[in-house]
């Protein structure tokens, strides 16, 4: 599982740009994950990493420096799943390499089906678009999901915690949960 944690930072001294939803909402996504993974009930069968990224928006340099230098094997990932935007959710998901890996698109689709967690998922195929693209090109199949709706603000001062809605951030948290044990 993977997010990045850098945002854009600071223009001059008085203006800074929080990035509540870009990224906090996905790094607060991965240690959800990881602590209710981490809680022995709740264990899978396969080891889970957890990867927070440096450098995104500066053009994805941390994850394509972990691609040319990773510290476990890159063919040995069964999955990647990379979150980036998980604030709001009025709207759905969408998931980028889902025409990639229509096997898996088909069991996350089919969950929150029977669910009923996000009213629709939306796919799209590869994109350059966040820190799974390295990845895709390495060859390990993984999907990078953000939500849909609500607010509109991104990489600007308005991404802030206090106006950003996690609508729909439980519902993804059990959404991802379920479709991590589906492996
Ligand atoms: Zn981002």
């Amino acid at each position: 599982m993977t997010a990045h944690y850098d945002h854009l930072g600071r223009m001059g001294n008085n203006t800074i740009f929080p990035g509540a939803n870009d990224n906090a909402s996905g790094i607060a996504m991965l240690l959800q994950l990881g602590k209710h993974f981490a809680k022995k009930e709740n264990q899978l069968e396969y080891s889970l990493i957890l990867i927070a990224f440096a450098g995104e928006e500066a053009g994805l340099i941390g994850s394509k420096y972990y691609t040319e230098n990773p510290l476990n094997e890159l063919s040995k990932i069964k999955f990647l799943l990379n979150m980036d935007l998980l604030g709001t959710g009025d709207e759905g998901m969408m998931v980028v390499n889902a025409t990639e890996f229509p096997n898996a698109f088909q069991t996350l689709d089919s969950i929150n089906t029977q669910y009923h967690y996000l009213p629709k998922i939306g796919k799209r195929g590869k994109a350059a678009n966040s820190d799974h693209y390295w990845f895709t090109e390495k060859g390990v199949p993984s999907f990078f999901c953000y939500t849909l709706g609500g607010i509109t603000a991104y990489h600007d001062i308005y991404d802030i915690e206090k106006t950003l809605p996690l609508t729909k951030f439980e519902s993804v948290h059990k959404l991802f949960i379920s479709f991590l044990q589906s492996f």
